[in-house]
């Protein structure tokens, strides 16, 4: 087996999946529960750290300290109006710390505040477990997705967790693209296709449009969608109803009740998973709120009809895809769909209609395509790829028109959305007053006119410039964009040759070096204490154990101890019990010395019935 094997991560907003390209195919990778795909989920305790399935499961009962949807929030400031609308839903507390988004959490009794790129880095810490466990090796170099439609900030949050969580991030690769490829190779595409992917998972929503040439060469031609539309959205509006229902019924707001408010969530996402296959949803929570049981029915009908809008504006979107693609529905020749949400029925039918009944493609598993992907890429990136995919090549595009700010705030675009990368682009500009010697750039990402309605990435001052009238200086601005998305900006004064640049870094919510560092530091913290409470419950479970197999043999021992003597190594080893019970958060040692404590008050009168 090669040493340095890659792997690739769907870093996912409910779902993460992990994949790895072995023997000639992709493996995707179960978990410690035996599932393909892990819970973005992050739960703190007064004794521990839960990740994945642990995390999910006791959320009901910790919803505060259960930290999910970090997707949500990575690369975005505290005052986006998505994070503000999300707010309302979460069970955990978010808080702004200088503008960015910080989770407000209890673990063991301290109050901790996390970013948003900690707890992704602590999933992605799983997945890698999860990879090293199958291959009995430790693995660092990873491909990790993201959708196409996120911008930079999002994309280099993303590439921070993966760098906290220990992961030499390969590639940035896009989900649409990674779930093509997937779908490339599973129906060995020869000829040209035009492939729309159209990929709805738990919080995000992208539609692309590829062109397969050749079978090797995987192109995206344009990529439409919204980062903050998934599955999650429509259980908010179920939830919403249903609450509104329990209102009218009963007068009580279970949107106030933080608990009440998450078993309603998962007995609302339940019902909308079985709208996919019956008619109506069930929802049945016992004593949701002050003893009160809410048993109620929603059909598809209905909720089809809460979520219409949303549903309807993924059209939109592929309007939108279609156009900058320059190509017309009847060209595309297959449309895959991917995600968890596009099992809902009423969306496969509005897409179906869209265009002109044709058999949208389902063969792929929406589940863990995006993985299958990035398996593929990262082997390709990895040192020795397989001679079966040495030749892929992608060509991504990126979501977003970048430029600069220049006269009257409007934003003069030097790569316009869409356009292949890597890519490198330069314009010229000038000074605007005499004898200026130096000029601010400012960098933005979007599509409107004004820069102040677009995404801020960051500045930088060219100075030195040689007086001159203004008109004259000669300046040359210079996008670069590599295989990541990620932008370098550089701007040189033509005459002297002075030059300044920066890459971006979005100076709005990206983590700076050093604390990044110190998230490492950190998670290699909560890695320490993860080792130490395993060990300490190992060391728990074996006096347990001991205790009780003990006492089982106690009781089979018949005629050979006496009642007295049973009695006294009854009552030993329900001491013992007891101070179990007492005791939930003692160290491995104490467990260890009460073993031994255990095994030598009683050593005489047991060895008589062993
Ligand atoms: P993903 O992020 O691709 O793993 O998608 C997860 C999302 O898919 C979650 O919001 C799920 O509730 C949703 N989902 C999974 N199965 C179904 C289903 N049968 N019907 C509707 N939504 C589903």
């Amino acid at each position: 087996m090669a040493s340095n094997i890659a792997i690739g991560i769907d870093l996912g907003t409910t779902f993460s999946c992990v994949g790895v390209w072995q023997n000639g195919r992709v493996e995707i990778i179960a978990n410690d529960q035996g599932n393909r795909t892990t819970p973005s989920y992050v739960a703190f305790t007064d004794c521990e750290r839960l990740i994945g399935e642990g995390a999910r499961n006791q959320v009901a009962i910790n919803p505060h300290n259960t930290v999910f949807d970090a997707k949500r929030m990575i690369g975005r400031r505290f005052d986006d109006e998505k994070i503000q609308e999300d707010m309302n839903h979460w069970p955990f507390k978010v808080v702004d710390d200088g503008g960015k988004p910080k989770i407000q959490v209890e673990h063991l009794g301290e109050q901790k505040m996390l970013t948003p790129e900690e707890i992704s880095s602590m999933v992605l810490v799983k997945l890698k477990e999860t990879a090293e466990v199958y291959l009995g090796q430790q693995v660092t170099d990873a491909v990790i997705t993201v959708p196409a439609y996120f911008n930079d900030s999002q994309r280099q949050a993303t590439k921070d967790a993966g760098k906290i969580a220990g992961l030499n991030v390969l590639k940035i690769l896009v989900e649409p693209t990674a779930a093509a490829l997937a779908y490339g190779l599973d129906k060995n595409v020869k000829d040209q296709r035009n492939i729309l992917v159209f990929d709805l998972g738990g919080g995000t929503f992208d539609v692309s449009i590829l062109q397969i040439n050749n079978g090797n060469v995987f192109e995206v031609k344009s990529t439409a969608g919204d980062t903050h539309l998934g599955g999650e959205d429509f259980d908010n509006i179920l939830v919403a109803h249903l609450a509104e229902e329990f209102k009218r019924k009963y007068k009580k707001d279970v949107m106030s009740c933080p608990r009440a408010l998450r078993r309603l969530r998962v007995a609302a996402e339940r019902a909308k998973k079985s709208l996919s296959s019956s008619t109506r949803g069930s929802i049945d929570v016992d004593a949701l709120i002050d003893g009160i049981d809410f048993h109620t029915i929603i059909s598809r009908a209905r909720f089809d009809e809460l979520c219409g809008n949303l549903f309807r504006s993924t059209l939109e979107h592929v309007d939108k895809a279609l156009m900058d693609a320059e190509l017309d529905k009847s060209s595309i020749h297959d449309v895959v769909l991917v995600g968890g949400s596009i099992r809902i029925l009423k969306i496969q039918s509005l897409l179906q209609t869209y265009f002109c009944g044709k058999t949208l493609n389902l063969s792929i598993n929406p589940d863990e395509a995006v993985a299958y992907g990035a398996a593929v890429q990262a082997a390709i990136l990895s040192k020795e790829p397989s001679f079966l995919i040495k030749n892929l090549t992608l060509i991504d595009v990126t979501p977003l028109s970048l430029g600069m700010r220049i006269l009257e705030g409007s934003m003069s675009i030097i790569i316009p959305r869409n356009a292949p990368i890597p890519c490198k682009k330069a314009n010229e500009y000038t000074t605007t007053v005499n004898n200026q010697m130096a000029v601010d750039i400012y960098v933005f990402e979007g599509e409107r006119i004004l820069c102040k309605d677009n995404n801020l990435l960051g500045s930088f001052t060219l100075t030195g410039i040689e007086p001159a009238p203004e008109g004259v200086p000669k300046i040359e601005v210079i996008f670069d964009i590599d295989a990541n998305g990620i932008l370098n900006v550089t701007a040189t004064s033509k005459k002297n040759g002075c030059t300044n640049s920066i890459v971006i870094k979005n100076e709005k919510g990206r983590l700076s070096t050093e604390e990044i560092e110190l998230m490492i530091m950190e998670a290699e913290k909560y890695k320490a204490q993860d080792e130490k409470q395993r060990s300490n419950l190992k060391a728990r479970n074996i006096l347990e154990n001991f205790v009780y197999d003990m006492k089982q043999a106690l009781d089979n021992a018949g005629e050979r101890l006496n009642q007295s003597e049973k009695t006294i190594v009854n009552h030993e080893y329900d001491l013992v019990i007891q101070w179990l019970d007492d005791n939930h958060l003692a160290e491995k040692e104490e467990y260890e010395h009460k073993y031994k404590e255990i095994q030598n008050n009683v050593s005489k009168l047991m060895k008589i019935i062993q």
